[in-house]
């Protein structure tokens, strides 16, 4: 019988067995080196806020694998050796596949900042962050104070699991503005108001120098490269971006750049071998997207895509209109379509924000077709079929606006905003 073997227990590999599974009676080996079972990463920093428990970011029971058949080994893969398939594990042990998924994730990028190995530095990814979370940051009296390096979705999350816990903030943040190379200038600008406004000591334009270690080789301050400033902390977060953790696949005949090169059938160039989810680099990029996409449902697409190939009904990687959420604290944030952060040649943006200063949208569309591109939203939740139809269709940004309602999960509070942005876009016609 055909073995099956997937490297990682994150989404895109659980979700590559589970429709492996689904679609035939091959042997499936999944193998990790994090946690015996599968959770959900983008939940843990609940686990730290204690909103819930660890076992609650497990969505299958213990039982599920071994009734669907689906193999669970863990060790670490040291190494891959495609002409013989065998994976070598760092224990010792190989073992023996037919066709290879390599889905190892991300790890949290690290850029050679001295001190960056010392205890109580950590990124905030795997299920050990969180366990030397608790070790180095359970409080404010073992934290007086924790430093987090690097402004984007998952640095802004561990300011919220730090703030919950009423440990002390300094955040630095190397851009002029929160997330400014995703974020257009009002949105940004508005973040970093509101990260303020929750008592984070947020530093704009600095970069990290080093970090200092006490006599026990712990963290005990870090250097602000612009200024020299010493700042005392107990906990430094590094959360500068994540790459793909492939070290361990430099050493085989796979062909990688910054991720596994693939192409649209998430195919290696080496037979019987496949990397999805964050690991998965496209040689080609699919319309604007970026070749990697460490994001949840594009690692679960690809892994429904990648077991059709497997079971013999080849399949292109096809996710449609770009699209993700995220917090900035309070503020829930929604992208559908393409807004960049400054527009491009032939588009404009259309911005209306909320005198309480933690709602706003922008839309962005084609000047001269005037075609809806993607709107953000900031503090509005919307229904995300709504605008993927809207970005099918190709729909006007006339009537994008004057539809907004029926995108809307909630009409009643969105009746409060409409006609503001309405007479708002009205406005910005008038200057066109
Ligand atoms: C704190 C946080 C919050 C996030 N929030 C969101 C969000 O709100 N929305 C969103 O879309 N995305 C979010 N993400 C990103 C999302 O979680 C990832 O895109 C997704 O989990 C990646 O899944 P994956 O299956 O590709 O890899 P992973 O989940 O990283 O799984 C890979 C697994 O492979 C294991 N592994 C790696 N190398 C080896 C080896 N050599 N041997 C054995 N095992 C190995 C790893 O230990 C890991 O367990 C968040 C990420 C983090 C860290």
């Amino acid at each position: 019988m055909e073995h099956i073997v997937i490297i990682g227990n994150g989404i895109s590999g659980v979700t590559a067995a589970r429709h492996i599974r689904k679609l035939s009676d091959k042997k499936i080996t999944i193998v990790s080196a994090e946690t015996d079972y599968f959770f959900s990463r983008t939940a843990l920093m609940y686990v730290y806020m204690g909103h819930m428990k660890f076992e609650h970011t497990q969505p299958y029971e213990d039982w599920f694998w071994k009734r669907n058949r689906i193999d669970l080994k863990s060790g670490f893969i040291k190494s891959i050796e495609t002409k013989s398939k065998t994976l070598h594990f760092a224990g010792g042990e190989s073992l023996p596949y037919d066709k290879l998924i390599i889905s190892t994730g991300s790890k949290p990028n690290k850029f050679g900042w001295p001190g960056q190995d010392l205890k109580g530095v950590q990124g905030l990814y795997h299920k050990q962050d969180l366990e030397n979370l608790e070790v180095y940051a359970p409080n404010n009296k073992v934290c007086k104070r924790a430093v987090i390096v690097g402004g984007g979705l998952i640095g802004i999350e561990l300011a919220e699991m730090l703030n919950s816990r009423n440990i002390p903030v300094t955040f630095l943040v190397r851009e002029s503005s929160f997330w400014n190379g995703v974020l257009p200038e009002g949105e940004s600008e508005m973040i970093n108001r509101h990260v303020k406004n929750h008592h984070i000591d947020l530093r704009l334009g600095v970069n990290l120098k080093e970090i200092i270690s006490d006599e026990n080789g712990k963290a005990k301050a870090v250097v602000v490269a612009e200024t020299g400033e010493t700042i005392d902390c107990d906990f430094v977060g590094l959360t500068a971006g994540v790459s793909p953790n492939i070290d361990f696949i430099k050493t085989s005949n796979i062909e990688t750049n910054r991720g596994v090169l693939v192409n649209r059938f998430l195919e290696t160039k080496i037979e019987d071998v496949y990397a999805i989810g964050d690991c998965a680099e496209q040689r080609e990029s699919i319309g604007q997207r970026r070749p990697i996409e460490a994001v949840w449902y594009t690692g679960r697409m690809m892994g429904e895509t990648v077991a059709q190939t497997i079971c013999d009904n080849k399949t292109e990687y096809k996710p449609g209109h770009w699209f993700n959420s995220a917090k900035f604290l309070d503020i829930e944030y929604q992208t559908y379509g393409w807004v960049f952060s400054k527009p491009r040649e032939n588009e404009a943006h259309f911005h209306w924000k909320h005198d309480d200063d933690t709602k706003c949208i922008t839309i962005c569309y084609d000047k001269n077709t005037n075609e809806f591109l993607g709107i953000n939203t900031f503090g509005i939740r919307m229904r995300h079929e709504t605008f993927d139809t809207w970005l099918t269709e190709k729909r006007e940004v006339d009537y994008v606006i004057n539809h907004l309602s029926e995108a809307n999960f909630d009409p009643e509070f969105y009746s409060k905003f409409e006609k503001d942005i309405l007479t708002a876009y009205q406005n910005q016609l008038q200057t066109i």
